[in-house]
């Protein structure tokens, strides 16, 4: 008797949902995702986000208490020397040049708004060390009007294999999202898609297997080499984000 050949059917997507639409169910899945800086206010985010290029939130965090302390206000940074900072952000990565940042920024801040954070991304991207990432960080997370998607590796990554996109140039990506994602959802997209990047699809090994949208995500259970970004050339800090 000629014996059945066994077919395994394969997980496949079956279809690719509109973005809004796997948007609202991966807000489903991470009801809770938010900033991951720790801060109080909009100067403490502002230099939270400057310290946070080419680290983790969880190192910044670590970081960020003790030099809150010691100078909670723009007023009082800008009193400081670089030199004064730095024992308190050593722990992260260029900390020499990032303490430098935060000094010129917290200068910046006294001389042209006071002391205040501008609330605008014109004012923002004009901050020594401030780039249109950090600025809309900002907007957004303050005050929820971001001027766009901030699109870090997270981002970058997930919008890649959701084909939400198609460029790798994180301005070309966010221009991509705000064209398909309505402005006041701006903000909590990239919360949403930085929560799940790192809870679920990892860069390396995506959890496919346990991702609640993977019925719908034309990358499930094919996604390793999705999105990931090239190797780096060694220590290249990118000062303005
Ligand atoms: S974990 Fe897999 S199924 Fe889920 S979004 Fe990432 S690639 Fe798609």
């Amino acid at each position: 008797m000629a014996s059945k050949k066994v077919v395994t059917k394969k997980a496949e997507p079956k279809r690719t949902a509109p973005p809004l639409e796997t948007l609202d169910r991966l807000h489903a899945i991470h009801p809770d995702a938010h900033c991951e800086l720790d801060h109080a206010n909009a100067f403490q985010l502002l230099c939270a986000t400057v310290l946070s290029a080419q680290t983790t939130d969880v190192n910044v965090n670590k970081a960020t208490p003790k030099l809150f302390a010691r100078y909670p206000d723009a007023n009082a940074l800008a009193k400081a020397e670089p030199l004064d900072v730095e024992p308190l952000v050593a722990t992260l990565g260029f900390f020499r040049q990032k303490a430098k940042s935060l000094v010129g920024l917290a200068r910046a801040l006294v001389e042209n708004h006071g002391g205040n954070v501008p609330q605008s991304m014109d004012d923002l991207v004009k901050l020594p060390g401030v780039g249109r990432k950090t600025a809309n960080v900002v907007l957004g997370v303050i005050w929820n009007t971001p001027d766009g998607v901030v699109v870090d590796t997270h981002v970058g990554r997930l919008a890649t294999r959701l084909r939400w996109t198609k460029n790798t140039d994180p301005v070309k990506v966010e221009k991509d999202l705000c064209k398909r994602l309505p402005r006041e959802r701006w903000n909590i997209t990239s919360h949403i898609l930085i929560f799940h990047g790192r809870r679920v699809c990892f860069a390396r090994k995506p959890a496919c297997d346990k991702c609640g949208i993977r019925d719908a995500c034309p990358s499930a259970f094919k996604a390793e080499n999705v999105g990931r970004k090239p190797a780096r050339s060694p220590r290249v800090l990118t000062v303005v984000t």
